[in-house]
């Protein structure tokens, strides 16, 4: 079957032919519909050696949907035909977090090698992919995969990075989005979909400002000191109740410090070196900044029925497997719309 695979340090993904897996007891071989392009995957092929730790060759894609072909000795609970969207951040399924559906943050993930696909395992940017067990994938129904695809990180890693601050988003509140990217685009529609807070959106490209104004944000602001009067002024100069940082670079991290108000919350998101100092006389009283990955399962769930009522959609644009490699070039050059989903 084909893949695309990260092969070399530094290198471009490449397609290349490997064999077609097998499931195993008790997995899932799915024939894939539908795999997104995430900046994650570009974080880590920048990567110098000494910091990667995928394992080479990796075959990427840690946003997966397909049609179950064939189940291991023991797989139950999905159907052979069925069309379903994969759970990333598998776990080992036992421990405490895991039983909560927080596999996110499995106890032993780590030590027992558990790693998501695309991310360690091999992941979705192929014709098929291993599942190791059905509790990782989700019933899509009519949802379609292509469009759907992205809810699985893009959709499920802003889902819960916001759920925990909506006591504080209240009406007339102000939440800001830094990035309105594959998952900025998402904050922004859940932020309009579960608060009545005004949603601003900063971007330094004036393509990615349009997109969050298309998807429902309030206001779409250069990603620069600017944004700080002006969010003040939209705010009746009260400050962000909140910021999600879907960049985390340094220079958004001390943006969201300098816009936040008391009891506000920074959530920081994107992987970049950025840091949030918290002192006394360091950031506005009673601010909490978080650093969230990805989501739960029972949280997943809760993102494709946000999809099914309509609630949210992803903005995407297609690309055939042997296009793999170019998304991350457009990726790279900033020219996405929305998130790039690779169809095999
Ligand atoms: P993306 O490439 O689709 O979007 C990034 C957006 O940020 C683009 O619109 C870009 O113009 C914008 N941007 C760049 N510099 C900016 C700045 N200084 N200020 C404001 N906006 C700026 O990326 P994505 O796939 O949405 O991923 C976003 C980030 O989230 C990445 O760092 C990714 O690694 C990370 N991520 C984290 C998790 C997690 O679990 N915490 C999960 C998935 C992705
Ligand atoms: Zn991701």
């Amino acid at each position: 079957m084909k893949a695309c695979q990260y092969l070399e340090i530094n290198q471009p993904p490449q397609i290349v032919d490997i064999e077609k897996p097998q499931p195993g007891p008790g997995e899932v071989l799915l024939r894939i519909t539908a795999s997104g392009a995430c900046h994650s995957d570009e974080f880590i092929m920048s990567l110098p050696e000494e910091q990667y730790v995928y394992g080479l060759p990796l075959t990427l894609g840690h946003e997966g949907a397909g049609i179950v072909e064939e189940l291991g000795e023991g797989a139950s609970g999905v159907e052979i035909g069925e069309s379903v969207a994969v759970y990333g951040p598998w776990g080992c399924g036992l421990c405490h977090p895991c039983k909560q559906g927080k596999e996110n943050y499995c106890r032993y993930a780590a030590e027992r090698g558990i790693l998501p696909p695309g991310l360690g395992a091999p992941g979705s940017m192929a014709e098929y992919m291993i599942v190791d067990s059905p509790r990782h994938l989700v019933k899509l129904g009519e949802l379609d995969p292509v469009q759907n695809v992205a809810l699985t990180d893009a959709g499920l890693t802003p889902y819960h990075a916001i759920k925990p601050s909506l006591p504080k988003l209240i009406p007339g509140r102000v939440a800001v989005v830094i990035g309105a990217g594959g998952l900025g685009h998402m904050g922004v529609q859940i932020l309009k979909a579960l608060t009545a807070t005004t949603v601003v959106a900063l971007d330094p490209k004036e393509s990615a400002r349009q997109l969050a104004l298309d998807v429902g944000a309030d206001h779409a602001l250069p990603s620069d000191e600017s944004a700080i009067a002006e969010i003040k002024r939209i705010s009746g100069g009260l400050g962000a109740t909140a910021v999600f940082d879907f960049v985390g670079i340094e220079a958004t991290a001390a943006l969201a410090a300098k816009m936040v108000h008391f009891e506000s919350d920074i959530v920081m998101v994107g992987v970049g070196p950025g840091t949030i100092p918290v002192g006394f006389f360091t950031l506005r009283y009673e601010t909490s900044v978080r650093a969230p990955y990805w989501g739960s399962r029972s949280e997943l769930e809760e993102v494709f029925e946000l999809a099914r009522i309509g609630a949210i959609h992803v903005e995407t644009e297609t690309f055939g497997l042997d296009d793999a490699p170019t998304v991350y070039e457009r990726m790279h050059e900033g020219t996405l719309r929305g998130r790039g989903i690779v169809v095999p």
